[in-house]
């Protein structure tokens, strides 16, 4: 009893907290420009542990030097890993993505994967994650961000973050457990959009606001809502360029594209709210 009273009152925060993210963080309302489930399988094993915008770029170069998926699921990796040089972890990735396609191939004869829109979701993430290097996180994002558009909600280091500081998940929970948790807490009327803008704008909080080292609680927009508000060492003294960071979270004009675009640009500070 005592937890299904706890997980009442994460699941109440979680939906305040998006409401209140919603009301500060425009997001356009639909991706446009969704790729099948194979290119976004590829797009997001380049992800890992790296900028949006470089594994943007890498995926790109990918397509342009080999054609199509299919040439590169035979490609070996030393002549894959000059173009995604720029990725963390590239000779790895450059291994172990050829190797992810064959996988999907044997399987099915080709890199069609539109058959897991067919199985529950639990189903398809288990069926993902037994492709060797295709975690909890690449395994959301495929089914969510891809033209499968499937509910799974996909947790990046800065969800984790965030949601830990909220007190909705324990610190140091994998990304695998955290999604065991987060999932059955999310309110049962959110489509798979919902879902992906509601990933968009926690991540958006954790770049902006909610950072690693320095949190910003004094101008957090869910800090009504955050057990963690002022608990943490607060350094960042420079409110005002806080506040300014913000206001550019609501201004449409720096959001075109949140959620039709792919990638979130960490590096520059700026704000392309786009999403993986
Ligand atoms: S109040 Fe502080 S700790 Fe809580 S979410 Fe906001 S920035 Fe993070």
């Amino acid at each position: 009893m005592q937890e299904v009273l706890f997980s009442d009152a994460r699941s109440t925060r979680l939906a305040a907290v998006d409401r209140r993210l919603t009301d500060v963080i425009a997001l356009s309302a639909t991706r446009q420009d969704r790729l099948s489930p194979a290119h976004q399988l590829v797009l997001s094993m380049l992800g890992n542990r790296t900028y949006d915008h470089q594994s943007r770029a890498a995926y790109t170069q990918l397509l342009a030097a080999f054609g199509s998926l299919e040439n590169l699921s035979v490609a070996p990796a030393q002549s894959v890993m000059p173009h995604i040089a720029a990725v963390n972890f590239a000779d790895i990735k450059a291994a172990r993505i050829p190797a992810a396609l064959r996988q999907i191939r044997a399987a099915g004869d080709d890199l069609d994967m539109t058959f897991l829109a067919c199985l529950p979701v639990s189903v398809a993430l288990s069926w993902l994650g037994s492709i060797k290097g295709v975690g909890r996180k690449v395994a959301a994002a495929v089914l969510n961000f891809s033209t499968l558009q499937m509910p799974a909600l996909v947790l990046d280091s800065h969800h984790l973050r965030v949601c830990a500081r909220l007190r909705i998940i324990p610190e140091h929970y994998s990304a695998e457990r955290a999604y065991d948790l987060l999932m059955p807490l999310l309110p049962a009327h959110w489509t798979a959009a919902d879902i992906e803008s509601h990933h968009v704008k926690i991540k958006i909080l954790g770049q902006q606001v909610c950072h690693h080292a320095q949190p910003k609680c004094p101008v957090c927009p869910v800090r009504a809502l955050c057990p963690s508000a002022g608990v943490m060492a607060q350094t960042h003294t420079d409110s005002a360029l806080a506040r300014a960071e913000m206001q550019n979270v609501t201004e449409p004009a720096v959001l075109t594209g949140t959620v039709s675009g792919r990638q979130e640009d960490t590096e520059s500070g700026a704000i392309h709210a786009r999403c993986r």
